[in-house]
């Protein structure tokens, strides 16, 4: 299939053409046309599916078919949970819009306010924001959402975890009745039903699986490890197997600060991304990692999600997540684009029942190894549910080295 038949007009084509895409991606394909039918839409998709360009391309197409006002109020609303992903969405929407005159504008806390105000006053076509900020600069009557035609919520389950439902039923109450509504989603749990049935009205619901996140293209594995030797076990890994571009994932900020530092310490460049840090911060380290500059990524969950980060050849969790969605999501940060991934999890005697999950949401066993050396002191067979079904195995070390060199160079 190509994008010339979804029904995109000329400026579009020309953006896509000039981003390099060729072929549209699932969600694409099966999003823009009930879209442009200015139909609601309930979409199952999560990062590295080709999301964003499925509701932006058929939004500016909308958009830009449409008289623009003098005064340019906002008609376009796109609503996602994190800053990161606010900035990407934007990146997105501005560079498919080049050959279109709509002006476009991101929002979101931790930055001074005053410059948002500024650009919000000049007139914008297309906005996107965090829940929070939106909120306030409207009490602030720094702008009007009464000309909303298009409401997009992105990433929909991470705002309701992230506790942004209340924020989101008040910003629901300042748009028009009249509107269309995109509900983007990666899991549906009975909260996210729950939204997509108070805003959307008889949608279409359009699913893609993405690209990874599946077993077949993601080599998941976990390691029995005591906590305390989790820093000394990943900086082996990473050393031995030469990584070169590792995200880590932890539970705590102060975990991923203490993990970076360790690891710098080692001489792997390395560093942590999450809420407390800065705007600059993060952005600063983010390209870091993207260039090559730093080896290592060690990110929060919250901080992580939504980063557009291709081709990741490593996933390591240095803890599990509680949320068992969370894995599903971390690990779709691997493997990109058809090309092989591998996500790891180094599991303590303590997050046991969190694999039990997991494996309960993938429907599948995960692999688990001890390497030698670094065995867990308390005895795997005091947990009788994953004993019994022979959970571990023991590895030979010299397999295991030969299995880690062998995967790093794919
Ligand atoms: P997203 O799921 O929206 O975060 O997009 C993931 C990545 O895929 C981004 O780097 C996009 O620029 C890229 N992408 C989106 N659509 C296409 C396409 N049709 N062909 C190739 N790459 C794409």
């Amino acid at each position: 299939m190509s994008f010339n038949t979804l029904g995109l007009s000329d400026a579009l084509l020309r953006a896509i053409d000039k981003k390099g895409y060729t072929t549209p991606s699932l969600i694409q394909e099966k999003a823009i046309p009930p879209i442009l039918e200015r139909k609601d839409v309930l979409a199952s998709a999560q990062t590295g599916t080709g999301k964003t360009a499925g509701f932006t391309l058929p939004l500016l197409q909308i958009l830009s078919q449409e008289k623009t006002l003098r005064k340019r109020p906002v008609r376009a609303l796109i609503l996602t949970p994190t800053r990161e992903l606010a900035a990407q969405v934007l990146d997105n929407v501005r560079a498919y819009s080049v050959f279109l005159d709509l002006r476009s504008m991101v929002i979101f806390g931790g930055v001074n306010d005053k410059p948002q105000i500024r650009g919000l006053r000049n007139g914008v076509d297309i906005l996107v924001a965090t829940p929070g900020r939106l909120l306030d600069l409207h009490n602030q009557k720094a702008l009007s959402l009464a000309s909303i035609e298009i409401l997009v919520l992105d990433e929909a389950d991470r705002m309701l975890d992230m506790g942004f439902q209340r924020d989101i039923n008040r910003i629901l109450n300042l748009l028009p009745r009249k509107r269309q509504n995109l509900l983007f989603s990666a899991t549906f749990s009975k909260e996210i039903k729950q939204l997509a049935n108070g805003i959307l009205h008889r949608p279409v619901w359009v699913e893609a699986a993405p690209e990874n996140t599946t077993a077949e293209k993601v080599d998941q594995k976990i390691y029995r490890v005591d906590q305390k030797r989790k820093t000394e076990l990943i900086i082996k890994f990473i050393a031995e197997g030469n990584w070169q571009q590792v995200l880590v994932f932890t539970r705590t900020k102060h975990g991923a600060n203490r993990l970076s530092e360790k690891m710098s310490k080692a001489g792997i460049t390395a560093a942590a991304i999450h809420g407390n840090k800065s705007q600059g911060a993060r952005t600063k380290a983010l390209g870091g990692f993207k260039k090559g500059a730093i080896r290592v990524l060690v990110a929060t969950d919250i901080a992580a999600r939504g980063l557009d980060i291709p081709l990741l050849p490593h996933v390591v969790n240095f803890e599990l997540p509680n949320i068992s969605e969370d894995y599903v999501h971390r690990i779709g940060r691997t493997g990109r684009a058809g090309a092989s991934g591998e996500a790891i999890s180094l599991v303590s005697q303590e997050e046991l029942s969190y694999v039990r999950g997991i494996e309960r949401l993938l429907g599948e066993k995960l692999q688990s190894e001890i390497v030698e050396g670094f065995e867990p002191t308390t005895s795997p067979e005091s947990n009788k549910p994953i004993s019994r079904n022979n959970y571990h195995r023991k590895t030979k070390p010299k397999n295991n080295t030969r299995n880690y060199n062998r995967r790093s160079r794919k």
